[in-house]
């Protein structure tokens, strides 16, 4: 079936959300396709934990932290470590995003009716001298409702318009080629073909059938790509690993869902698009894999404080500063080059409580629900969140046992070999207790814990108190098994600053707009190498708006 439209948006994920609404709202039609049903609508943001990177907010002022928008792009250009000729867009796209983080983000948030949990949280904390990676200061504000509650104001946005005949939604369509022209003024794209996939009555995040029904032709004054990244799609991943990160892990877990498959990047390619920056992505090497999984090989991220030891395959500690929550980067490089898929974290029950959060929506009812009472009971005092406890009492990678040596023989038998030398680890483990007994020392972690406890949010709800691990009032002692979880795709198609598509020679692929991940949430890869957390809703925000409102324009 041929149809025509103004705009067609391919994605319904955050960024196609917000895209779609800015061009129905500047009055043009707007057709929205995705290869999923309908359960799945917002894509991956609906999983997200809703954490939002803000500089300089009242949030933050009210917990007295210092921040401004010098400092912000100080730690974004530290973090990003731009390097390479096709950075040039990437780096316009950071300094724009910064400015809209420290400037007009909050008050259009607020605007679109999303409210923030007032304990900024503090990700990605490096560890390294100034200007180096890392955030100096907590700037992860959670958004109260979490992942749903940053798509709601679009889904109610985008609803209204279809009410009001200016946007289709195309649910099971599937786009597998751009239909171009080419003129003396280069490529023009004209619209897209595709496959209209059978009906499925797969719910929310569930891998869907590929059985298809029909196909279809969409003709369009401007096309914007809102597909999303790599992360589903492992050889993807595989293809594309980093040089220097030692060879991808033989086993890896999905912090994304099926949908996620990066297949949409390729046919914009081939319609002309230059992708850029392909072997920069940002997984974690603190995954475990779900109880109660959804999509294929779901595993969950941990969300840890900076407590526990972190250790290799072998039981060796990871150097300074790759403490839980410092360097997601350094750690996966670390870890990957040991050639051994799995590393550790080391803990003990009173520490579980407070410094375990898990990301996602789901695992976290209470922020998700809006409810102050739910999250009272459940987390006032630094307790183990039931979501926490679930893993303990299901999950297959965590172990609990009252001495070290039990502990060891369980994790050596997790593994399925005597990797960890239980002597040797002991001796690390009471090197650290004899240095938290000084109430100083000079082991970088301890002091770096004890300085983070200098911040009210850390004090009162992330880092517990110093405490000696093998003190049995503090046990039993935990071991969890921690996965490489593949999640988010740094690089991809490069844009200006407008969200066109650039090609290969550097000119716009005309017709062509791109967005959220598939743009690498803008330019290409904004995000350079690194990223500082809560920056990729936020970017699905902010470079989906650019491209409605250009598409809006241009169609
Ligand atoms: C568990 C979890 C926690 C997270 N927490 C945070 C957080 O706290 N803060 C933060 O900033 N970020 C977070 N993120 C990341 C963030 O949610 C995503 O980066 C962002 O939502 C990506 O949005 P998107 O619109 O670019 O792509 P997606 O949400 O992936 O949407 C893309 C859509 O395109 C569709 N599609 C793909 N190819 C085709 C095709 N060929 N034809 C038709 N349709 C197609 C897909 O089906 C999908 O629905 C989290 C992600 C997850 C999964």
């Amino acid at each position: 079936m041929r149809r025509t439209t103004d705009v067609m948006v391919i994605g319904a994920g955050l960024a196609g959300l917000v895209a779609a609404t800015e061009a129905a709202d500047a009055g043009r039609r707007v057709i929205v396709l995705d290869q999923e049903p309908a359960a799945s609508l917002g894509g991956q943001a609906w999983w997200s934990f809703g954490g939002l990177f803000l500089v300089d907010s009242p949030e933050q002022r009210r917990l007295g932290i210092k921040d401004s928008a010098e400092l912000a792009l100080s730690d974004w250009m530290g973090t990003a470590g731009f390097d390479r000729p096709e950075d040039h867009w990437p780096r316009q796209w950071a300094h724009a995003y910064v400015d809209f983080a420290a400037g007009e983000k909050r008050s259009w948030l607020k605007q679109q009716g999303i409210a923030l949990f007032p304990v900024v949280q503090w990700a990605e904390r490096g560890g390294y001298e100034a200007g180096g990676p890392g955030n100096s200061v907590p700037r992860f504000h959670i958004t109260w409702g979490t992942g749903p509650g940053v798509l709601t104001p679009f889904v109610r946005r985008i609803t209204e318009h279809v009410r009001a005949g200016r946007v289709e939604m195309a649910f099971r369509h599937r786009v597998t080629a751009l239909t171009t022209t080419s003129g003396p003024d280069g490529i023009r794209v004209t619209g897209a073909t595709g496959e209209v996939l059978v009906p499925s009555g797969a719910g929310r995040g569930e891998p869907s059938s590929r059985e298809v029904d029909g196909d279809f032709e969409i003709v369009a004054g401007a096309t914007v790509v809102t597909s999303g990244g790599i992360g589903g799609n492992h050889d993807l991943v595989r293809r594309n690993w980093p040089t220097g990160f030692g060879a991808a892990p033989a086993t890896m877990i999905s912090g994304v869902p099926d949908s996620t498959d990066g297949l949409m990047l390729g046919v914009a390619a081939r319609a002309g698009g230059r992708l850029i920056n392909e072997d920069r992505m940002w997984h974690y090497p603190e995954g475990v894999i779900n109880h109660s999984p959804v999509w294929t090989g779901h595993g969950i991220r941990i969300l840890s404080g900076p407590s526990p030891l972190w250790i290799d395959a072998l039981g060796r500690r990871l150097p300074a500063p790759l403490f839980p929550g410092f360097d997601a980067l350094g750690a996966l490089r670390h870890i990957t080059g040991t050639g051994h898929a799995h590393s550790w974290f080391l803990l003990d029950r009173r520490t579980i409580g407070p410094e375990f959060g898990l990301s996602g929506s789901e695992q976290n009812p209470d922020l998700t629900g809006r409810s102050v009472r739910k999250l009272l009971r459940e987390r006032a005092g630094g307790k183990i969140t039931p979501a926490v406890q679930r893993f303990l009492d299901d999950g297959v990678d965590f172990l609990e046992a009252p001495t070290l040596p039990e502990l060891v023989a369980r994790m050596n038998e997790l593994a399925g070999a005597d990797l960890i030398d239980p002597v040797a680890l002991e001796q690390v483990v009471r090197g650290r207790d004899l240095q938290v007994r000084t109430g100083l020392g000079h082991d970088p972690q301890v002091t770096a814990t004890a300085m983070a406890r200098t911040y009210f949010g850390d004090r009162r709800m992330r880092v517990v108190p110093p405490h000696e691990m093998l003190d049995p009032e503090a046990g039993p002692l935990i071991a969890v098994r921690l996965h490489v979880l593949t999640r988010k795709t740094l690089g991809g198609l490069e844009t200006d600053l407008t969200a066109t598509v650039l090609g290969s020679d550097g000119n716009r692929v005309a017709g062509l707009y791109a967005a959220g991940e598939a743009a690498g949430f803008g330019g290409g890869g904004m995000h350079g190498h690194r990223a500082l957390e809560g920056t990729f809703l936020g970017g699905c925000l902010f470079s989906g708006r650019v491209a409605g409102r250009t598409a809006a324009i241009l169609a």
